[in-house]
């Protein structure tokens, strides 16, 4: 049976490569065929799968090739691909030690390696989680019982109601998921002090008020728009102030992984947490997301799950790495045996080539659109680049007329009052060809309208 699954896993990538991006209408409409009523009856294993890859394949979108320019979506490497395939037979619950010997230990080891490629402090402790949206939850709620345990306050056992104010800034170009983050973890929106940002997305971090009190300055490597980083220059001042320094990195963070777009995050290993993503650059299928904070303690304290039949030691969960005791989940996919295989395949001079040949085919993308007339209304310095055709309507026009077409896929967004066609290289399989092909057919719909 398994055999008959990689043989049809295989087959899809192979006619993949040579369909559009994104399915055609009849393939979408076929998808009803799955919208029976539930089966009275059983199916063996082979005609489950036989229904599974005949509906379904076709309907995918091709996210994890390399004419995928969309959001900010990594493939999966061959390596991880492969790997999850045997993890999916091994079936191990991540929790704890005792439920699997190789998901501690590759979890312990992808952990370390993160955080060293990342060119982070080698105490800071990292736990997989699904992705940085909970990466930056998890680190928000560590910071906020962390800045108030320092004011006497103990969150975990009294809760917020009562509790001294907590002050947080952000630039105003924070991530969506971040404002979620701070949102769901009591602190609000609106009472979130947002600071201006320059003419790249980036925090005008001299305009951050004084610390005072119990604050948490939640920083961005990474616009989501246009990759451009924050300023670490401040860290260490803030953090002398008494602040918790919190890095949403979901993407840019990995510019400290190759040597010659590191010095975008410089200092940026001064703060006190950070959030990454393993499923967008480091091209880990999905789902797989770091929360890494400086002292595993801060983690431990807020993360911390009592019952009779656990370890509940917060040191303990630190030195013996319980990820349940690191994160928000009891169980929980074995997300560091997905990392361990990207990362040994790679290597070092693997991701930080990964890296600068995304940059570097970014930048491509900017020169050979440039040339043609279309503008780059911002610094092309990492994987993102942002287009515009002219006016709003023309380039509304041209994202909706690329998706159509289908050589490539990429969305569209409004950054800084415009709109602009969102192009993000962060695959690994996307070469110099891929990218011509990709502004061939953006320059021959520019010509058809
Ligand atoms: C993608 C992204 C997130 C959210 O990550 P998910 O893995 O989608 O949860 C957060 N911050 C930034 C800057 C991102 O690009």
């Amino acid at each position: 049976m398994l055999i008959d699954a990689a043989e049809r896993a295989a087959r899809y990538l192979d006619e993949a490569a040579d369909r559009p991006v994104t399915p055609g209408l009849g393939a979408i409409t076929a998808l009803d065929g799955f919208d029976i009523d539930l089966p009275e009856g059983s199916s063996t294993a082979a005609e489950t799968l036989a229904v599974l890859d005949a509906l379904g394949s076709p309907a995918t979108v091709r996210s994890n090739g390399p004419r995928y320019f969309g959001f900010v979506t990594g493939g999966s490497l061959p390596a991880t691909g492969a790997a999850s395939v045997l993890a999916s037979a091994w079936d191990q619950n991540g929790a704890l030690p005792v439920m699997s010997p190789t998901a501690s230990q590759l979890d312990r080891v992808a952990a370390r390696w993160i955080v060293e490629i990342l060119g982070l402090p080698s105490s800071a402790v990292a736990s997989f989680c699904g992705g940085a949206s909970v990466a930056n939850l998890t680190c928000l709620v560590a910071a906020r019982d962390a800045v108030l345990a320092r004011a006497g306050w103990d969150v975990p056992a009294h809760g917020l109601i009562g509790a001294p104010p907590v002050t947080v800034i952000a630039g105003a170009e924070l991530h969506a998921s971040m404002s979620k983050a701070i949102a769901i973890a009591g602190l609000g929106r609106d009472a979130t002090t947002l600071v201006p940002t320059d003419d790249q997305g980036r925090m005008r971090i001299e305009e951050v008020p004084p610390v005072e009190g119990p604050t948490i300055i939640l920083m961005q490597s990474g616009n989501v728009n246009t990759g451009a980083s924050d300023s670490f220059a401040r860290v260490e001042e803030w953090r002398e102030a008494g602040a918790w320094v919190h890095v949403d990195g979901a993407f840019g963070l990995w510019a400290a992984a190759a040597p010659g777009r590191a010095a975008q995050v410089e200092g940026v290993a001064d703060a006190d947490s950070w959030a990454t993503d393993a499923h967008k650059w480091l091209n880990v299928p999905y789902d797989a997301g770091v929360a890494i904070v400086a002292d595993g303690n801060d983690l431990a304290r807020s993360m911390r799950t009592d019952a009779a039949y656990l370890v509940t030691d917060p040191v303990g969960s630190v030195t013996q790495r319980l990820p349940m005791q690191l994160g928000l989940q009891m169980s929980q996919a074995a997300r560091g045996v997905l990392v361990w295989a990207a990362l040994y395949s790679l290597g070092r001079s693997g991701v930080a080539d990964l890296v600068e040949r995304c940059c570097s085919l970014a930048e491509r993308f900017a020169v050979e659109l440039v040339a043609a007339g279309a503008e780059v209304p911002h610094e092309v310095g990492l994987n993102q680049v942002l287009v515009s055709f002219g006016d709003d309507e023309t380039t509304d026009t041209m994202i909706g007329a690329i998706a159509a077409d289908g050589t490539i896929w990429a969305g569209g967004t409004t950054w800084q009052g415009r709109r602009c066609l969102r192009l993000s290289v962060s695959g690994w399989e996307t070469t110099e060809a891929d990218v011509d092909a990709a502004v061939d057919a953006i320059l021959r719909i520019w010509d058809r309208l």
